[in-house]
């Protein structure tokens, strides 16, 4: 892509009524529009970014089974009164609203009554089951906090993923899955090393849910880490029955803030129960099906990276959510720089690497140079006079402080793998 052709536009003071990190740089790198508190829209580079998380999420759902689908917004009041849970004394994050002819519809916040009542019609026999749907999809929380930019918003688009076992061998064994699968999500997202598989409460029907916490003072959340076990353990559910029973000595745990970026819940029959959700098993005997669920939010995981992956000068993508892999900068205003730089970038589209090619005319080579900080893709390929005499062009990685000349067919080598 062409900056020219992009309309939105970096800016060089912070946003004023912004505290968190990833939402000031992110607006200023045009990333997303404040559109009031808590609500945020995605533009150009920050849709690219969230199509990537989405892409990595999507291949290790499938990977373990997960059959994607897309669940409507709109929530019925008479499902979510079998659960009890439409009442605003109950939840109080609804966002309601009156029909024209009668009656209200909730906007969903959460999916688990929805997907037990619709799973209810597909579930009939053990032949039936195991059952794993998930989608994509905008949620809707009257949240009363919202200072940390798109880690929580009122708006927001996550993964959820919902299991439907015969019983608790099979819910336990889909559950250690999921938990390999989310490691490997934060791992090829750039933030593993940061992320902590966290045990945290686990309402009534498990002794333990699990938590993705990565280690940050942007942080909402309190957790004890043991660095050599690779655990975590949250506040909340913190004392030494708990430290006894995971064998985790309290000499070798580190207090640290963390944002949780996701989390997997055992629901055992919360669910099924009030839905009557059951199967018939192999001797024609009605039994309930066991539940999990399985949430990411992927602005809240786009907002973690940019709070853990940045410097003074701006964010640091992993290649692997990048909106682009290289920023290409022409400098200067020559013709032959214009068509050296034209070139490449036609040579690089050709061959599948994506470019943010910063054609804009007018502006000096210190402006370019500070927005490919400020935006931050991994690699930043200049073309200047200056370079086309020392033989090529010089390319930096964004992690590095300097650059190298290169012919077209080293940077073709070394961006190609
Ligand atoms: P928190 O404790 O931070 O409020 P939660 O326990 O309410 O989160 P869930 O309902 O389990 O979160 O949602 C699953 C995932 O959705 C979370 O792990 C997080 O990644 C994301 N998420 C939750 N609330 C928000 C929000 N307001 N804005 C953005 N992402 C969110
Ligand atoms: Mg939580």
């Amino acid at each position: 892509m062409k900056q020219s052709q992009l309309f939105t536009k970096t800016q060089k003071e912070s946003p004023a009524d912004e505290i968190s990190k990833n939402a000031e740089l992110l607006i200023k790198g045009g990333f997303i529009h404040k559109e009031m508190a808590g609500v945020y829209s995605f533009l150009p580079l920050g849709l690219r970014v969230i199509n990537k998380i989405e892409t990595i999420i999507r291949e290790e759902m499938n990977q373990i089974g997960g059959v994607e689908m897309r669940t409507t917004a709109f929530q019925n009041k008479e499902v979510w009164e079998k659960s009890n849970r439409w009442d605003d004394e109950v939840v109080d994050v609804w966002f309601k609203t009156a029909l024209k002819n009668g009656g209200e519809i909730g906007l969903s916040f959460t999916n688990e009554e929805a997907y037990a009542n619709m799973l209810k019609q597909y579930i009939q026999s053990y032949k039936d089951l195991p059952m794993y749907p998930y989608d994509f999809k905008t949620i809707f929380r009257n949240e009363t906090r919202s200072k940390s930019g798109i880690m929580r918003g009122r708006e927001f688009y996550w993964k959820a993923l919902y299991s439907f076992s015969k019983d608790n061998a099979e819910h336990a064994a889909f559950y250690e899955k999921a938990k390999e699968a989310y490691k490997k999500i934060f791992k090829r997202a750039g933030i593993g090393h940061l992320t902590y598989t966290t045990f945290a409460s686990g309402g009534s029907f498990s002794k333990f849910s699990h938590e993705f916490q990565t280690v940050s003072g942007a942080g909402e959340d309190t957790i004890y880490v043991d660095e050599a076990k690779g655990i975590a353990i949250n506040k909340e559910v913190y004392n030494d029955e708990v430290l006894a029973d995971l064998g985790v000595d309290k000499a070798n745990v580190v207090e640290q803030r963390a944002i949780e970026v996701g989390n997997i819940f055992s629901l055992g029959t919360k669910f099924s129960t009030p839905f009557n959700l059951t199967y018939k098993n192999e001797t024609g005997d009605d039994v309930e099906v066991v539940m999990g669920s399985y949430g990411i939010g992927l602005g809240r995981l786009m907002g973690t990276i940019v709070e853990v992956l940045s410097d003074d000068k701006g964010i640091i993508w992993p290649e692997s959510v990048a909106p682009f892999k290289v920023h290409m900068l022409a400098l200067g205003e020559s013709e032959n720089v214009k068509e050296k730089a034209n070139e490449l970038y036609e040579l690089l589209s050709k061959k599948n690497i994506e470019v943010l090619f910063d054609d804009r005319a007018g502006v000096m080579a210190g402006e370019k140079f500070a927005d490919a900080d400020l935006l931050g893709m991994p690699y930043r390929v200049v073309v200047s006079e200056r370079s086309l005499k020392d033989g090529g062009y010089e390319i930096k990685k964004r992690t590095e402080d300097k650059g190298k000349i290169v012919t077209e067919q080293e940077l073709l080598s070394m961006l190609e793998n």
